[in-house]
């Protein structure tokens, strides 16, 4: 992340399934995220601790596996302009 101010309508500061779908429902009300994570890939538990692991309990999927959950998260982003920063860890938030 370079030093240089960015504006934004939402700061998600995880880029685990909540906050992905987070950007998708922002997406529809037409507002902008900067997403944040300190690891070096989108999708937080489900992709650092158990990618192959099966998912039953998605409303409307009767399975998936959990990098699967993450491809899908990302593609339902894609139509969305947002940032994405990667191995960032927020450690404090300032409000003006
Ligand atoms: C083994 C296992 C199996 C599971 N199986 C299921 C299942 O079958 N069904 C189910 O519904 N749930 C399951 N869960 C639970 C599910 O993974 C979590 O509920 C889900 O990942 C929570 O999503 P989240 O986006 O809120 O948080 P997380 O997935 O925890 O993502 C949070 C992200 O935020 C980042 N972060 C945190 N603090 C900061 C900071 N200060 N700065 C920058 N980044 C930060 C982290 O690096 C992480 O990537 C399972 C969990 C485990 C461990």
């Amino acid at each position: 992340m370079t030093n240089k101010p960015i504006e934004t309508d939402i700061l998600v500061v995880g880029a685990g399934p909540v906050g992905l779908f987070t950007v998708f429902e922002a997406g529809l009300l037409g507002l902008k995220c900067e997403l944040v994570d300190n690891l070096d890939k989108i999708g937080g538990q489900c992709i650092e601790l158990y990618p192959e692991k099966p998912i039953y309990d998605i409303p409307g999927v009767p399975y998936q596996s959990a990098e699967e959950h993450v491809l899908a998260l990302e593609k339902q982003i894609s139509p969305f302009e947002y940032g994405l920063h990667l191995n960032q860890r927020v450690s404090e938030i300032i409000t003006r």
